[in-house]
């Protein structure tokens, strides 16, 4: 039985009086039986660890350098970030690959400084609305995954978290119905089954785009859907945790 995970990404958003005044909320309401996780941009991660220090509630990075250490102005390592306690750290998320360039072979690279850290890599994949409607969702969704699961050994892939994301859903209160998520995450899994069963069966894969209270369990009962990696609600405490309640 996989325990289901809801990963909340705060993007660039907050302040140090937001983070407090967030993870405080978090912290005093009644918590879910699912597994939680926030990503607040880096200039906050030492705060919000400090904060949920000995908490059920996990910290995260919403990206890393792909160089180990050096001459990289404006970059942080990810031995940087296990320094500060963070556990997760979130790799090709679509705005990294839309305004950043970023490639899979950089996704992969990254996540390899990630398990050299001895952190989670939570490797986001998802198409576009141009390739989804030229029928191409399948292609993309698998290259992107089959950049990490050609790169990284089975040890290795046993801590890896896939994200589906569909791009047209990020942010746009678009949702991908719980039967075209569910069809995408069932492909993804029979991709990883490909390489090995047993991981196929452990490994989790999250859903994200527009997850919110009102469809969170439509989504989170789909048998392939281990959690959501939510965006906009997860600003809010009472909707990030009415999301983790949908997700027991
Ligand atoms: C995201 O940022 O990964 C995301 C899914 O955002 P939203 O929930 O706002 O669509």
């Amino acid at each position: 039985m996989r325990q289901k995970l809801v990963a909340g990404n705060w993007k660039m958003h907050g302040s140090q009086q937001m983070v407090t005044s967030l993870l405080k909320e978090l912290l005093s309401k009644q918590a879910p039986n699912a597994r939680l996780l926030v990503f607040p941009p880096y200039l906050y991660l030492s705060q919000a660890a400090e904060l949920l220090a000995g908490s059920p509630i996990g910290v995260g990075a919403q990206d890393c350098s792909q160089a180990e250490e050096g001459a990289y102005t404006g970059e942080v390592s990810a031995a940087m970030l296990a320094d500060l306690g963070v556990s997760h750290v979130l790799l090709g998320h679509s705005e990294r690959r839309q305004y950043h360039a970023e490639t899979d072979s950089q996704v992969l690279e990254k996540a390899k400084r990630v398990l050299a850290a001895n952190l989670i890599p939570v490797v986001c994949v998802g198409e576009t609305l141009a390739e989804r409607e030229a029928g191409a969702t399948a292609e993309v969704v698998l290259q992107q995954l089959t950049a990490v699961l050609e790169g990284l050994s089975l040890d290795e892939l046993k801590k890896v978290i896939v994200a589906y994301e569909p791009v047209w859903a990020i942010g746009t209160g678009l949702t991908a119905t719980p039967e075209q998520a569910q069809e995408v995450h069932a492909l993804l899994r029979s991709a990883v089954a490909k390489v090995n069963k047993e991981l196929a069966a452990t490994m989790l894969f999250l859903y994200g785009g527009s997850m919110k209270p009102d469809n969170a369990a439509s989504l989170l009962e789909m048998p392939d859907i281990d959690g959501g990696l939510i965006g906009g609600a997860s600003l809010d405490a009472d909707q990030f945790l009415a999301i983790g309640k949908a997700a027991e």
